[in-house]
């Protein structure tokens, strides 16, 4: 899509930030990079929730902050670390101050565990359980396919079971291979589901730090992209502008192949996602 093909609706567009650690972080982000993000008009702006909900008071903090500045949240959740009253204790609060979406998440298994495993599928039941249709909930898909998964057919298996127990989203790990993307609906197609599945976009600026996202997340880093990237190693401006250019590609594939919605990894920053979003037509206020 460019800027002069108006005539197709634009898909959705999320933004998603961490809860900032700083006392005065909230505030800081708010006035920087949610307001200026917040100028494309997203769907909502996502807030993860750290591993083993290291982070559950600065995600509500967040989640409240941003729905006060009438900026629809969607706050992400996982059960790691929580017990069943203290999840539910937060959902309720989400409920009472208006939030409408959550992304159910199994978050990292923590190590050592030696309980039972949980799975997203689990918080997805949980949740519709006690509040019947009342929250959208979202997953999350592996278009490369979930690093722990033996295989794609079982990970499809997996991903089957969060969208019968509930969901009715899902939105992508990020990936430089369109393709992927592709084959990812098509095994959707084939196992019978037909969610909206929107695609994860992670802008490129800083290539240590992708490569140990990228690590972490099982995410890959193409041959060709990693070799391009080397070429920027001390030219952070020129990283950014080849990034801005690869990743606008990719979002025009994407949509191109009937992506219904993007969702940026903002990292907390503002400068490569708009630049993005401008490119493909996105409009600010
Ligand atoms: P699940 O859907 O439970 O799947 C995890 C693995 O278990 C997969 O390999 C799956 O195939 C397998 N599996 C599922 N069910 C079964 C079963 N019954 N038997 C055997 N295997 C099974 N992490 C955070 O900590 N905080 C965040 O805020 C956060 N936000 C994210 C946002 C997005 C959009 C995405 C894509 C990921 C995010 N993550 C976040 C990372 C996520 O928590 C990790 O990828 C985690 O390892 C898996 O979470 P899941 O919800 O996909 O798990």
């Amino acid at each position: 899509m460019s800027q002069t093909d108006r005539s197709k609706p634009l898909p959705t567009l999320s933004f998603e930030f961490f809860p900032p650690r700083e006392n005065d972080g909230v505030a800081k982000l708010l006035d920087g990079s949610v307001a200026k993000l917040a100028a494309f008009d997203p769907d909502y702006c996502s807030v993860t929730y750290g591993a083993g909900g290291s982070t559950r008071q600065g995600t509500q903090d967040l989640v409240e902050a941003l729905l006060a500045a009438q900026i629809n949240s969607v706050p992400h959740l996982s059960i790691g670390g929580s017990t069943d009253a203290a999840l539910l204790e937060l959902v309720e609060h989400y409920r009472n101050i208006g939030v409408t979406k959550i992304l159910c998440l199994r978050g990292d298994q923590p190590s050592g565990d030696a309980s039972r495993p949980v799975y997203a599928k689990d918080l997805v039941e949980r949740l519709q359980q006690h509040y019947p249709k009342h929250f959208e909930l979202a997953v999350a898909a592996y278009p490369e396919v979930h690093p722990d998964a033996s295989c794609a057919a079982k990970d499809m298996i997996h991903f089957s079971a969060k969208v019968s127990a509930g969901a009715s989203s899902a939105i992508t790990q990020y990936f430089y291979n369109p393709e992927a993307y592709g084959f990812f609906l098509d095994r959707c197609a084939k196992a019978g589901l037909s969610i909206p599945v929107t695609a994860g976009i992670m802008p490129i600026t800083n290539v240590e730090a992708l490569q140990r996202f990228s690590a972490k997340a099982g995410a890959d880093i193409p041959r060709w992209l990693a070799k391009s990237m080397a070429t920027y190693m001390s030219d952070e401006k020129g990283l950014i502008d080849y990034g801005v250019e690869v990743v606008t590609k990719l979002c025009e594939r994407l949509l191109e192949m009937g992506a219904p919605g993007l969702h940026f990894y903002t990292l907390n920053r503002w400068g490569a996602s708009s630049r993005i979003c401008r490119n493909l037509g996105f409009l600010e206020r």
